[in-house]
């Protein structure tokens, strides 16, 4: 079998941290439970690289989680967020970075004239949510099993429970009010979709377009078009959580590459540049119902905040048309690297990608819903992701992520993870 992994210091540290944190970490996915080992502690990183304090070194396909698509510590960024914090680092007043940050986006996504900033996507989602309730007059959410937009009581829902039963809450502590008024339907699922919209009056239609929250599962052709005629005929507001999407699957986000406009986008991740910030937006039309030009509240200390703006206008400002064409390659280089890895070493996979992500599933046949990603093979999944780590080699700790590749990538990187992925396939074969 393969090599192992000296994590002393992580070994500690987590025995400390558990008194401490809940489960030792501050997200739950950071606990490395789905592939059955304890966190590796995380002293430093610059680029694709990230080490722990044991001192080994990974190439990171995790990047936070979506945020760094220039990779770790850029030196750009970093300057952009000193010379923010020289300045003061929030003065809960408006400053010129928001109005330019609000006008990049606005110039990147037609379909969002205007915005607000949030400090988290679960923020901005759950605003969009009350938006859309306040400008359609109803209440009724339709949402995808497997899609994630954040921990908002509502949309922590996601037991396809069928069209006639209203959702039933995915984690204690949330009330059955919370959710019935959630309906939640297969991905992929048209038939779902229409019938959905025949029986309800929905404030809101809401899917990640590339939902990556279950592993990346693209829509099939057509799917999102259904989904804007359907929200049009039925008097909804289509929502597109770009959480992850926007500004790192093309310029103008999966909007763009698919050409069907929402009427609200939630946008987090890439936007605040490594640091805290999240945004929702839409037509002027829409957006003005929003505090203070309208009445639906909502608010924020640090919204905004001058250092996360920094980051985010920077990040943005370095993302051409060039760095999205060399985004997409190396994405498709590791998505056929790591097909042809398994196929040679005899393990069935389905790498799914899109242009800056990507999913292996453990799965003989194409992963079209979470009930599909549900029905992968985890355990293999857990003991390659365990062989990667001690190949040096940094991957999502869990089936049902995305890899995020970034900018920082080089070819030298992409060759030194494939060939860890060979080995770690070897091990699980
Ligand atoms: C990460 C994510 C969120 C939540 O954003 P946070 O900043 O973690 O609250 C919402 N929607 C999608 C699609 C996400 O991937």
């Amino acid at each position: 079998m393969g090599v192992s992994l000296s994590d002393a210091k992580s070994a500690e540290l987590y025995v400390r941290a558990v008194q401490r944190l809940p489960g030792g970490v501050n997200s739950p996915v950071r606990a490395m439970r789905a592939i059955g080992r304890d966190p590796l502690f995380i002293d430093r990183a610059e680029g694709a690289e990230i080490v722990d304090v044991d001192g080994n070194r990974y190439v990171d396909f995790v990047c936070s989680w979506g945020p760094l698509i220039h990779g770790h510590a850029h030196p750009e960024i970093l300057e952009a967020v000193h010379t923010a914090a020289a300045r003061g680092t929030t003065f809960g007043a408006p400053t010129q970075g928001e109005v330019e940050l609000a006008e990049e986006v606005a110039r990147r996504i037609p379909s969002v004239q205007m915005l607000r900033m949030t400090s988290s996507g679960t923020e901005a989602a759950m605003s969009a949510v009350r938006l859309a309730r306040a400008a359609t007059g109803r209440e009724k959410l339709l949402k995808f099993a497997g899609a994630y937009h954040g921990h908002l009581d509502g949309l922590l829902t996601d037991a396809g429970s069928g069209l006639a039963t209203a959702a039933m809450p995915s984690s204690p502590g949330v009330p059955a009010a919370a959710t019935a008024t959630t309906i939640v339907i297969p991905w992929n699922d048209g038939e779902a979709v229409v019938a959905a919209c025949a029986r309800h009056d929905f404030a809101a239609l809401l899917a990640e377009p590339y939902p990556a929250n279950m592993g990346l599962v693209p829509p099939h052709e057509g799917f999102l078009e259904l989904l804007r005629n359907q929200a049009t005929a039925n008097g909804a507001l289509l929502v597109f959580d770009e959480v992850i999407t926007g500004f790192r699957v093309g310029p103008g986000g999966a909007q763009e590459r698919s050409g069907i406009a929402p009427d609200l986008t939630v946008m987090g991740k890439v936007v605040g540049g490594g640091l805290p910030a999240a945004a929702y937006g839409g037509s002027i039309e829409l957006m003005n119902h929003v505090a203070p030009a309208g009445d639906v509240y909502q608010a924020g200390t640090l919204s905004g905040n001058p250092l996360a703006i920094a980051a985010g206008l920077q990040t943005l400002r370095m993302l051409d048309e060039q760095a999205y064409l060399r985004l997409g390659a190396i994405t498709e280089a590791m998505a056929a690297g790591l097909h042809d890895a398994a196929a040679s070493a005899g393990v069935p996979v389905q790498v799914a990608w899109v242009p800056g992500l990507f999913t292996v599933f453990f799965s003989t046949v194409p992963v079209h819903d979470y009930a599909g990603a549900r029905a992968c093979d985890t355990e293999a999944h857990a003991a390659w992701c365990r062989a990667l780590l001690a190949r040096g080699v940094y991957p999502p700790a869990s089936q049902f992520e995305a890899w995020f590749p970034s900018l920082a990538h080089t070819p030298e990187h992409l060759d030194r993870a494939l060939e860890a992925a060979a080995a770690a396939f070897a091990d699980v074969a």
